[in-house]
């Protein structure tokens, strides 16, 4: 069975085939014709020709006409053909009437199959002109043009070309037929996947056995499926992931708030203040959520922001923090670095490593920035005397909720939220994030962002 595309390249290739096959018999058929009366032409005219010389040589030998009509009455005999002897002031002198009289030309004449064929030359005695003369030939020839070998062999060419085009149109079936079968194949196959996975099978994917334009079509499709399985595999996972971050605060407040009303706990100001914090804890997380969905959006990066400044500010902002901590903080900036950016989401992933940095680091450590660029990059450097991580933990430190050491880094309230914004953003414009940390050593996270 042949497909809808099946049939209309059929459609097509018969179409053209057919097509091909009347112009090119129009045109041999034209070019017979040409070819044919150029030759009849030419014969004609060559055989007038000798008629004019044979009349030349008869008036150069009796220079006068009445004294050689009985000879040109002969010649018009003997050739089939009509001499007129016109004179110098165009007076007609006489004209043999052979043609006229002939019963077999005369009936080829009246059935229109003859033609006849006319050459006019003027005849020289003495240097001048002495009279003009037209002889006319029946062309016979033009007459079995169109009836007997000439006929047969014009229907020899046309049979050829009528049989060579059966064939092609046999060809062109059965090339179409291949065609279509091995156009469509992939493409119902793709058809079939793309159904299925609309269904919700995600694991549907196309074998790519090629390399032309369907296959990168199967393979964009390959790519897109990959994709969203990834995308869903993320989408089920975050929705695990966040009813799991919510459950342990909201079961702490039941829990506490339970045990108050049963008054098996007092509700004291520590107790209220546990409830607090875990209230606290589930607005953090809330607004580091939607922080990150807002990082995952499209960014419009079209900010020339200037680095320096921009870590300046920062520093102004959480400079307290760290002298609370007395973590001393060192700058090594450049005067200045531009870089086009989205400038208010570079501060937010700048800042949350600085106050990583801040909250990993024990009392009198030390932090310090170095930024520097070159001609493709600008490469920011934040490193601490702090806790440190531990090679197993390096990895994951750029995944949702990640947490080095849970109960650590739930003293210090973390969500694990933090650092997947900043590599959000970090990638969003086009640059990348990484981490080198030693227990009990220090961490120092590097930001590469092209320039
Ligand atoms: P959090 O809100 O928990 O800090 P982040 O995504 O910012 O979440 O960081 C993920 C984890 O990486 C942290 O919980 C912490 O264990 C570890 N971490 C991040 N920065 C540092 C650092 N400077 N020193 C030690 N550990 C760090």
């Amino acid at each position: 069975m042949l497909s809808r595309v099946g049939w209309k390249i059929t459609a097509y290739s018969v179409l053209v085939t057919t097509l091909t096959i009347v112009l090119a018999s129009f045109m041999i058929n034209q070019a017979l014709d040409r070819q044919f009366i150029a030759y009849l032409a030419e014969s004609e005219n060559e055989r007038n020709q000798q008629i004019i010389a044979t009349i030349q040589a008869l008036y150069r030998e009796t220079p006068s006409w009445p004294g050689i009509r009985e000879d040109l009455e002969v010649l018009s005999l003997v050739t089939n053909s009509q001499i007129r002897i016109i004179d110098v002031n165009g007076n007609l002198l006489f004209e043999t009437f052979q043609m006229r009289r002939g019963p077999r030309h005369q009936s080829m004449m009246e059935a229109g199959n003859a033609s006849t064929y006319t050459t006019e030359e003027k005849i020289f005695f003495d240097n001048a002109v002495r009279a003009r003369v037209q002889v006319t030939t029946v062309s016979q020839r033009m007459g079995r043009l169109h009836n007997t070998q000439d006929i047969l062999f014009r229907q020899t060419i046309n049979n050829s070309v009528i049989q060579a085009g059966f064939l092609s149109l046999l060809f062109a079936l059965l090339i179409s037929y291949i065609l279509s079968n091995r156009l469509t194949k992939p493409l119902l196959t793709l058809l079939t996947s793309v159904r299925n996975f609309g269904r919700g099978d995600l694991s549907q994917r196309v074998l790519i056995t090629s390399n032309d334009e369907i296959s990168w079509l199967n393979q964009a499709f390959n790519e897109m499926a990959a994709n969203l399985q990834n995308l869903e595999v993320i989408r089920k996972k975050s929705t695990d992931d966040v009813a799991h971050e919510l459950r342990t605060p909201l079961t702490t407040i039941r829990g506490y708030l339970e045990a108050m009303s049963d008054e098996v706990l007092e509700a004291n100001k520590e107790n209220l203040g546990v409830v607090y914090d875990e209230t606290e804890r589930l607005i953090q997380l809330v607004n580091d959520l939607h922080e990150l969905a807002q990082a995952q959006a499209p960014l419009r990066i079209k900010e020339d922001v200037d680095m320096v400044k921009l870590i300046r500010a920062l520093v102004s902002r959480f400079r307290s923090l760290f002298q609370e901590k007395q973590i001393s903080l060192d700058l090594e900036l450049p005067t200045s670095a531009l870089i086009r950016s989205h400038g208010r989401s570079l501060e937010r992933a700048i800042g949350n490593v600085l106050i990583n940095a801040w909250k990993y680091t024990p009392k009198g450590g030390a932090v310090n920035i170095y930024l520097e660029s070159n001609q493709e990059y600008m490469i920011l450097k934040i490193s601490d005397t702090g806790i440190g991580m531990s090679v197993d933990d390096l990895p994951f430190i750029f995944e949702r909720f990640y947490r080095a050491d849970i109960s650590r880094s739930r003293s210090t309230g973390g969500t694990g939220i933090g650092l997947a914004i900043t590599r959000e953003i970090i990638e969003a414009h086009g640059g990348q994030i990484s981490a080198k940390s030693e227990i009990n050593v220090g961490s120092e996270f590097t930001i590469r962002l092209k320039l």
